[in-house]
Order: structure tokens, then sequence, then C-alpha cells
């Protein structure tokens, strides 16, 4: 595995690392969780609406299944690789062990820009995704979502393919599917809702509470544009939001729900109300008090750290600051609630969508959406209270050390250890 020249696969192996050292765990146990169990490599052709036959790289990559079936999303962006891939797989692990839900982990990517795509192109693309990792998943063995550049269309073509190959309906073989195909309202939304309850929780030890507090938001997908939404909701104001066209600032507070109308395409970035600079990155450097990094991995490097004025991070994406800016962040104060945590909402969602499908029975909206919030506010208390007992770790360390224990204690019952 070609790791030292990914610098995202170094940060997420270093922090993992320094977990292992830091929670007194064998050092087998870095021998173990530094590689995943096993990664396929796919070629998907795509006959593209020219006529022509274009292939699609893409992976699969199951990283540890010590706790239960594999599960993670699947991303569609032109620059990944597979090493980011590993990376990607090594967070879930963590993440799912952190949600105390009965999941390892795991990560899909293809090597395409759907932008670039025609809706039927894509639809191909995303059945003969499926159909060529269909051998290595299942409801009960690895269950892919959405991620970056996928979405519930896209997992409902991807279930009824699967579904076709099985030769009956498997609905919780993904996850994130849309409402009208076994899926649950809350999961549009609940990556960004989960975001806003760990920057709540965040904010009331700081603060005494998020009313009137501002906010960043770098990335205006799907998890960025619904953070700002529900933070909005929760009585805090976003001054400031990019997206890949540039960066909007109002310090009167941009309408969360003109964010959430650009993400869906129906309002140019553009006339997002406010004064706008082409360059992206500048919302990673507004004058907030909270700052959302909720694009991709990489975000906040040594580079730029020392233009960071926010004084709170709560992380989106997954792996949006590098350990070297985090150091520097922490030295100035600046704590920072890391993905495995403030971005489970995803995950724990999907579990809770698995469950019904599962059974064939589902809650309605507040109920979900209730217990969603109910285990995003648990997994904070038990990550801050072992943060609070040391003094010297950063959260990520303490959130580490928590999953990190978990898939110990599993493996070790195991046998495996
Ligand atoms: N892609 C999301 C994540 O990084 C969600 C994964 C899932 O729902 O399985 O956490």
């Amino acid at each position: 595995m070609a790791q030292a020249d990914n610098a995202f696969l170094a940060s997420v192996l270093s922090y993992l690392k320094k977990s292992i050292e830091l929670g007194g765990f064998p050092k087998e146990l870095y021998d173990y969780l530094s590689r995943p169990k096993r990664i396929l490599h796919v070629n998907i052709p795509v006959r593209m609406d020219n006529g022509a036959i274009t292939f699609f790289e893409g992976y699969r990559v199951q990283h540890n299944d010590a706790l239960g079936p594999y599960k993670g999303g699947i991303r569609f962006h032109p620059e990944v690789s597979l090493a980011d891939d590993v990376a990607l797989a090594t967070i879930m692990t963590l993440k799912n062990s952190l949600a105390g839900i009965p999941y390892g982990g795991a990560k899909g990517a293809v090597r395409v820009d759907p932008k670039r795509l025609s809706a039927r192109e894509l639809e191909e693309l995303a059945r003969g995704y499926a159909r060529a990792i269909a051998p290595l998943i299942g409801e009960e063995l690895d269950i892919p979502a959405p991620d970056v550049g996928t979405n519930s269309q896209i997992m409902a073509w991807m279930v009824d393919e699967y579904s076709k190959i099985a030769g009956r309906n498997v609905p919780a073989v993904f996850t994130a599917k849309p409402p009208e195909l076994w899926g649950n309202p809350v999961r549009e939304y609940s990556t960004g809702f989960g975001v806003a309850v760990a920057a709540r929780e965040m904010a009331r030890v700081v603060w005494g509470g998020i009313e009137g507090k501002t906010v960043a938001i770098h990335g205006a997908g799907n998890t960025g544009a619904w953070a700002a939404y529900w933070l909005q909701n929760m009585g805090a104001k976003i001054v400031a939001v990019s997206s890949t066209k540039g960066t909007v600032i109002n310090t009167d507070g941009i309408p969360a729900e003109l964010i959430l109308k650009y993400y869906r395409r129906e309002l140019e970035f553009q006339k997002l109300p406010g004064k706008y600079v082409s360059d992206p990155a500048a919302s990673l450097f507004a004058d907030v008090d909270i700052l959302v990094p909720a694009a991709l991995e990489n975000a906040i490097t040594e580079d730029n750290v020392g233009a960071v004025k926010a004084k709170l991070v709560v992380e989106g994406a997954n792996g949006p600051t590098t350990p070297e800016a985090e150091r520097e962040l922490y030295k100035r104060g600046v704590v920072v609630v890391p993905d495995v945590l403030a971005n489970a909402g995803g995950v724990v969602m999907s579990y809770l969508e698995w469950v019904e499908n599962l059974q064939w029975f589902f809650w309605d909206e507040e109920e979900t959406r209730r217990r969603l919030e109910s285990i995003m506010a648990s997994n904070f208390k038990r990550v801050f209270s072992r943060w609070a007992q040391e003094k010297s770790w950063t959260m990520r360390d303490a959130a580490y050390v928590i999953a990190v224990e978990r898939i110990y204690k599993a493996m070790k019952a195991r046998g495996w250890i």
C-alpha cells in the first residue's frame, strides 16, 4: 500500500497510531488496523451517449469487520485514489465503533466526475458498480451508502440492481435510499443534522449555548447545506459559505434556505446574498465562532492554519484537518470536534434505516430524528467526558481511544489478537 505519498492516509494512520499508544493497546492492534482486510478493484464499462465505451476505475475497501458487517459510503470523485479509499474505510471502522453501532468499516469509490455524466450514463455507471461489487456485499455482509458525489437516487438504482441479481427485494443492502423506496426521510439531512447537534453540544459547554454564534460553512454539499439549515434552526447565524464556485460572506447572515436551494441546483451560488469572492477557501478564514469544514479531506493544513480565526472547528467532512494543523489549533486554544464524532449522524441514521429494512417496519420522521439526536448527544457526552479526564489529549484522541477500545475488545473476544 503506497501510503507515504498519500497525505490523507498518512494523517489517518498517524492519528490511529497515537491513539493506540495513548490507550496502551498492543502494537499488534496497529498492525491489524493500519491495513484493510480486503480490497476489491473493479473497472466498469459505460456506453457513453456518444456511442463509445469508457471504463471507470472503482474500489470497495473492506477495512475491518470485528464489530459486524462492513459499512460505509461510495464516493464518486474525479481525483479519488485507492489510498484515499483506504483512509476513508479506516475512518468508517472507527466512526462506527465510536457510535456504538454493530458495524465494521468499509468505503467504495469510483474515479469519475459525476457532474460530467448525463443521467443515463450515471445510472449505467451506478448499476455497473453495484454489479461489480455484488459478490462481496450483502445485507449482513457489507452495506454501502452515499458519500461525496453520490445520493439517494444512485442508491435506488444500486438497490434495484442488487435485488435483480438476488432475485428478490433486498432493501437492507444499501442505506440512504429515497423514502419512496424503503428509505427514511431523515437520512437526507442526517449528516448535517448530526454536525449541528455536535456543534450545539460543544457550544453549550464552551459558551453556555449556540444561540447567536456565528458560523462559516466550507462546502455546500449535502453535509454543509443541511448543517447550515439545522445550525440556523438552533439559533446560530451563518455568515460565510463556500462551494467549488467561491465564497459568500455576509455578517448579517445568509439564510440557510437559500444555501439549500443552491445545493439543490435551484439557485446560482453567486446569487446568495452577501459579498462574493472567487476563492473557495475563503470561508476557512472567516472571523467566526464556529467553522464547519464540510468539503473534502486536507482542507486545514500546516500552510493555511495560521489564517483560521474560528474559535471552534466542527468537522463535517472526513479528515479535513491535518495532524500538523490540529496541533497548531490546540496550541491556540481552538478545539476540533473530530469527524468520527461530529459527522457520524449519516451512518447512525443509516443504521436506523437498516434496522427498519431488516424488519420491514418503519418509524415516522419525528421518532427517527429523536432517536438519531439522542444517539448523537450521548456519543458527544462520552467523548467529552473522556477528554475532560485527559487534559493533554485532543478531543480526537479521546474519540479514537474509545473507538479503538471497543474494536480491540471484540477482536480479543473473538481470539484474533
Ligand atoms: N458516507 C458517510 C460517512 O462518511 C455515511 C456512510 C454510511 O451511511 O454508511 O460517514
